[in-house]
């Protein structure tokens, strides 16, 4: 093991990962496009919306428009109860009109605990010495992905620290090996079908590799994008200390190809969420500006408890009340937008957002290097980034949503259409994603059951099936025939098809 394995970077090391033209190409004047005194004094303006404006921009959001900064700040004030009831229907029907009646599941996998990086609040930060680290070989990954197949997994999330060992090439040659796990289930192979990547900023070269490698969306979380929290957890000297290299990521990403891409914040880091909600849309309409595509996913993650950090330890002020709102807000705000709300959350809150329009849940979910396939199925705090709140198995949440009449989706069709970028988000816009989504959710609903679901699950899940169906062809009476005609190879044993 180096010694940069342990100890963090340095001065050099620094250099080497951040291209500082590559940050200054996408700033005005030497500052980055979050403006943290602009975004308070919106906040600020707009602290005492009148009902008649709040509807109206509920209106907005219902004609799956992305709100202006004032616009996010007075949802943002709202604390009536009965104007909340009315965003919290508004959620729903944009949800429905953007996405329909399904949630997408996927699982993370995390690669590697190895990380340069000293964040105050995670357990992988390189200052951390009760960590027990590990960074999966290829034979490892690849055997990892079997596992997570034999579970029911279609979708990965591949997760990795910031290392010089997990740097572009290791992810895509990682991907290959995810790619390349093939496993026998009762009707047939299985395969992972689309791997969405979490990791580190890099440079342009280094994300036209990972892009190469034929990735789904492209995550990188900016944690808070108030520059002083972000100052005091990310300490000067580490890569990530280096807030305007990791805020501009996502410019380089679609300047190297990636046109799909996912934001996040770290809610309970900063003290006040709000800001964090307002700026993290301001990105969004800042990425809109810059390529007219914006983000495809929003992520919710929030600090829960993390081996060696006080500041994960501590009591947070953000309650399950804040980030229910925190949900909502983001909802309204960028319609179009995928919700990811992981299983760090309680099932509760999770079904609580789920009534307001999250999109995508993970389940099932191992994030100790090398879960799914060890033996051990326990949560250990010094082998994983931080402790999870939701340990339901894939069944489990699945049969939980079927009962909630919700369908959950494996599918991966966008991505492997070409409905990426501007195309998925122009039809996602005008709800014609939402007719694919519909119909490949049974699809791939009816594949999950014939192949993993156990008797009783099959009889709790069948009703969603029927309904869809039936749904389906009342909305599509014409394609109705088609869609039936795939549902019924599908039953026979084939399988990956899809719209
Ligand atoms: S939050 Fe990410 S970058 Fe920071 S120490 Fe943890 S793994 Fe490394």
């Amino acid at each position: 093991m180096s010694d940069i394995a342990t100890h963090g970077g340095s001065a050099d090391m620094l250099s080497k990962m951040i291209k500082r033209d590559e940050i200054d190409r996408y700033c005005k004047d030497g500052r980055d496009f979050i403006d943290d005194d602009a975004i308070r004094a919106e906040i600020a303006d707009n602290a005492k919306p009148d009902k008649a404006r709040v509807r109206d921009i509920i209106q907005k959001s219902l004609a799956i428009q992305t709100l202006s900064g004032p616009e996010v700040a007075a949802l943002l004030a709202v604390d009536d109860p009965d104007l909340i009831a009315e965003m919290a229907d508004a959620g729903w029907k944009v949800k429905h009109k953007v996405y329909d009646n399904r949630v997408v599941t996927f699982a993370p996998m995390y690669i590697s605990s190895y990380c340069v990086n000293r964040c105050r609040y995670c357990g992988f930060s390189a200052d951390n010495v009760r960590e027990k680290r590990r960074c999966l070989t290829m034979d490892e990954i690849k055997t990892e992905a079997e596992a997570m197949i034999r579970g029911g997994h279609k979708r990965v999330m591949a997760v990795y620290g910031e290392h010089p060992m997990t740097g572009a090439r290791f992810i895509a040659d990682s991907l290959a090996s995810i790619y390349s796990a093939r496993v026998k289930m009762r009707r047939g192979e299985c395969t992972v079908r689309r791997i969405n990547v979490n990791a580190a900023p890099m440079s342009i070269d280094d994300l036209k590799i990972v892009h190469d490698a034929g990735i789904g969306t492209f995550q990188v979380f900016q944690e808070t994008y108030d520059h002083k929290v972000y100052a005091a957890m990310h300490p000067a000297d580490t890569v990530k200390g280096d807030y305007g290299w990791r805020v501009t990521c996502m410019h380089r990403a679609f300047d190297a190809g990636i046109d799909d891409v996912g934001l996040g914040v770290l809610f309970g880091l900063n003290p006040d969420w709000k800001f964090d909600v307002a700026a993290m849309c301001a990105h969004a309409r800042e990425l809109e500006r810059f390529v007219n595509i914006g983000p495809h996913t929003f992520s919710v993650p929030r600090m829960h408890a993390a081996s060696g950090s006080d500041v994960a330890n501590a009591k947070s002020a953000f309650t399950d009340d804040d980030f229910f709102k925190a949900v909502l807000v983001l909802r309204l705000a960028v319609p179009y937008t995928g919700l990811i709300v992981t299983a760090r959350e309680s099932k509760e809150l999770r079904d609580r957002c789920l009534r307001i329009g999250l999109t995508q849940m993970d389940a099932g979910t191992r994030i100790d290097i090398g879960g799914y396939s060890a033996a051990n199925k326990e949560q250990k705090i010094d082998e994983q980034q931080f402790m999870l709140g939701d340990t339901r198995s894939l069944e489990e949440m699945i049969v939980d949503l079927a009962k909630q009449g919700v369908i959950t989706s494996f599918c991966t069709a966008g991505y492997r259409c070409g409905r990426t970028g501007g195309c998925i988000l122009d039809a996602l816009k005008t709800g014609r994603e939402g007719t694919f989504c519909k119909i490949n959710a049974v699809l791939t609903y009816r594949e999950w059951l014939d192949d993993f679901a156990s008797p009783e699950s099959i009889k709790a899940c069948e009703p969603v099936i029927e309904a869809e169906l039936a749904a389906i062809k009342e909305m599509y009476p014409k394609f109705f025939p088609t869609v039936m005609e795939r549902y019924n190879r599908i039953c026979a044993g084939e399988r990956d098809l899809y719209f």
